[in-house]
Parts: structure tokens; C-alpha cells; sequence
């Protein structure tokens, strides 16, 4: 550890003190790791063999001071977003860090979990008006799919055209697909994995990979930045299959009464309030059983039911475990329960989505 050992899956420095901060991989662990030549941190192990989520703490001064520096510099900035998870993905004081000058290039990734017959420049626009609620302009808006990467090089010819002579940051919560995109880069540029040169963003105690681009410039990958309130930090690791989709998303429709009731698992619950009969989609990972019931007698039928019928169930089960809000809806919107997924309703009705505490629901926009 003393020769400054570094994790080949993110570069943080490894180390067997703190399971909360980056590098961590206990001894024994470490001695085979180190034995076998693989020498991945527990997060990126795990990640790599099991896609499971394991945040990796990052103080809200390293995060400061990390985008201080980005504003200070001349980039492009490329702002990695999980078009299933749109919400979920911003970052807040983005458009503050990055500066009059420095270009926001917006790649929405994993194109492939949404409907194959979405029109793309119709879903571009909307993101443009999501952005533009967060007080963002974006230079270009690009979309990819980093897992099943056709477009790679044209989105590398785009940051080429936008980047003029400037190093580029490659910014994004986790989860979004920041890793596997920097990784397609890597191969479509290099083709040569050890091309990637680990530093420390001065004055903090986080890494950066930086790949090099033709004319002496850098591409700088960033660290993940983690977001406290998504499904994802409710749910056993288990069970996180259900919130994050490796597959295109089959919308659900729901012909639905006033007073009814969907359980999304044991997780989520939505409530059609009033308004006239509808139609209601459903759009979450394929396997995530939604049961239909009464609103009457629901927060019964959720007590009891709980774990077997309705599963999986949120961790730390409490004796109110969620919690509702409710919504007037005035046009076409998305019910969105972070990191889950969403439920499209119509105009002119009420509903209420509930979630576990400490995770957010709230409504936007219908992106479909
Ligand atoms: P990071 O935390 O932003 O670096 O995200 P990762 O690259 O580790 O990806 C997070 C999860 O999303 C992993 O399970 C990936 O396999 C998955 N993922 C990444 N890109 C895509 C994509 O384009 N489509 C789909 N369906 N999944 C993706």
C-alpha cells in the first residue's frame, strides 16, 4: 500500500482503513487481488460482478473545490445524464461551476432502455426543456447508449468540434453510465487500456483520469457524484435489479378508475385520487410486479402484504414506511419516482405518489 497501489477500475488509491471511502478492499482481499493481478476496489469489483451500487463517500468540500477548479479552467464540459433517470442525474450548482464560457455538452445515455419507436429529436427537445428548468444551456444535447455503443465515434467528433483547443471534463452523478462511456472512448481512441494516466484534482483527496487527446489536450474524467435521495439507497442489493433496467422498457397501461390503486412492488405506490376514468403507463424495469387494488383499504392491504405479494420491500421497514404526496395535474405529466421510474398521467386529474422517506417523487413534463 505504501507504493501507492491504485484500483484498475477507478483509479482512487487502495486502501484497507475505511469501508465508507474510495479504494477500499479489506486485507485478505487485497493479498488475492494483488496475487491474481486484479486489483479492483470492492465498489468496482462489485460493480463489475454484480452491477450493484456501493457509493463511494465524497465530502461536500472535495465537491466544491473540484468544481471551483472546472470553473477556473477553459473546457468543454461533457455532462453525462441516465435518460431513465433524468432527475435523478442533475447535479445541482451545475450551471454555476461551469461559467459563462465553458460549453455544456449534454450526452442522455442509455437511449436503449426507452421505447425503440420514441422520436429522438422530439426527446432532445424535451430534455432541452428540463435543462433549461435547471438554468442550463447546453451546447448540444447527444444520445447514446454507452452499453451497445454505435455512436462513439460521432459523439467524439462532436466534442472534437465543440472543445476548441480546450481540455474537456467529463462530469455525472453515479450510476449514469459515466465509467462505461470514458471506457468506450478509451478503446475507440487507444484501443490500449493502460493509456489511462491516474492525478489528483489538487487540494482534494480525489483522483482524476485523464486521456489524451491528439493535439496535447486531455479528456478528464471526473468522480462519480452520488446522489442521497434515489430508490437505490432504500433497496437491498439484492433487489436492485427491479430499479435499474438493463433491458428496453415495456410500457404498462392501466385503464384505471377513480379510487384505484397501483403497488409498484413493495416500493412505490400510485393513487388515482379523482378525476374521470383513464389511462395511465407505466414505465419500470420489465420484472417490477405492479398490483392493482382499491384505494379504499390500501394502506391496509400494503401492511399485510408487504414483502410477499408486493415485493421487494424498501430496507428498514417502518411502521409507516411510505410516504405520500399528492398532485393536481394540469397537462400531460410524468408521476416520477426517483430512480424507478414513472407513471404518465393525463391532464385534469388528481394523484399522489408514495415512496419510501428520504426518496423523491415528484412530477414533470410527460417525456413520451
Ligand atoms: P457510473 O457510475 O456513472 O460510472 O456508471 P457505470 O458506467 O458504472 O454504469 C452504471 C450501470 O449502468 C451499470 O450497470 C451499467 O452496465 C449500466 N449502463 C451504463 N451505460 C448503459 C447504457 O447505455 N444502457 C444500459 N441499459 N445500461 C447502461
Amino acid at each position: 500500500l505504501d507504493e501507492g497501489l491504485r484500483c484498475i477500475g477507478c483509479g482512487a488509491l487502495m486502501q484497507i482503513t475505511d469501508p465508507e471511502k474510495a479504494g477500499y478492499l479489506p486485507l485478505s482481499a487485497l493479498k488475492k487481488a494483488i496475487d491474481s493481478d486484479a486489483l479492483f476496489c470492492k465498489r468496482c469489483f462489485r460493480l463489475r460482478h454484480y452491477n450493484e451500487i456501493q457509493p463511494v463517500e465524497l465530502t461536500d468540500d472535495d465537491f466544491a473545490r473540484l468544481l471551483h477548479q472546472i470553473s477556473d479552467t477553459n473546457a468543454l464540459i461533457v455532462y453525462v445524464m441516465d435518460l431513465f433517470d433524468v432527475t435523478g442525474s442533475e447535479i445541482a450548482g451545475l450551471p454555476r461551476f461551469v461559467g459563462e464560457n465553458n460549453p455544456i455538452l449534454v450526452v442522455g445515455n442509455k437511449v436503449d432502455l426507452l421505447p425503440k419507436l420514441l422520436n429522438q429529436n422530439r426527446l432532445k427537445q424535451w430534455l432541452q426543456t428540463m435543462l433549461k428548468a435547471q438554468g442550463i444551456k447546453p451546447a448540444d444535447i447527444f444520445l447514446t447508449s454507452a452499453a451497445h455503443p454505435k455512436n462513439i465515434d460521432a459523439l467524439l467528433e462532436r466534442v472534437d468540434q465543440l472543445r476548441l483547443d480546450r481540455d474537456v471534463y467529463v462530469v455525472g452523478v453515479t450510476n449514469v453510465g459515466k465509467s462505461t462511456l470514458i471506457n468506450q472512448i478509451i478503446k475507440s481512441r487507444t484501443g490500449v487500456q493502460d493509456l489511462i494516466t491516474t492525478s489528483r484534482f489538487p487540494g482534494t483527496t480525489l483522483d482524476r483520469i485523464e486521456i489524451p487527446l491528439a493535439d496535447g489536450h486531455q479528456l478528464i474524467d471526473t468522480p462519480g457524484i452520488i446522489k442521497r435521495e434515489q430508490m437505490a439507497h432504500v433497496i437491498a442489493d439484492k433487489d436492485l435489479k427491479y430499479a435499474l433496467p438493463k433491458k428496453e422498457i415495456k410500457p404498462r397501461t392501466y385503464q384505471l378508475n377513480p379510487e384505484q390503486t397501483l403497488f409498484l412492488g413493495g416500493l412505490a405506490r400510485f393513487d388515482f385520487v379523482s378525476g374521470e376514468r383513464t389511462a395511465v403507463t407505466a414505465y419500470f424495469e420489465n420484472n417490477l410486479n405492479i398490483h392493482r387494488t382499491k384505494l379504499n383499504g390500501a394502506d391496509e392491504f400494503y401492511n399485510r402484504h408487504v414483502g410477499e405479494l408486493l415485493t421487494p420491500a424498501p430496507l428498514n421497514l417502518t411502521a409507516s414506511p411510505l410516504v405520500k404526496r399528492e398532485f393536481n395535474i394540469i397537462e400531460k405529466s410524468d408521476l416520477v419516482f426517483a430512480g424507478l421510474g414513472w407513471i404518465t398521467v393525463p391532464a385534469g386529474i388528481k394523484v399522489a405518489g408514495w415512496v419510501p422517506e428520504g426518496v423523491d417523487v415528484l412530477i414533470r413534463k410527460a417525456m413520451i
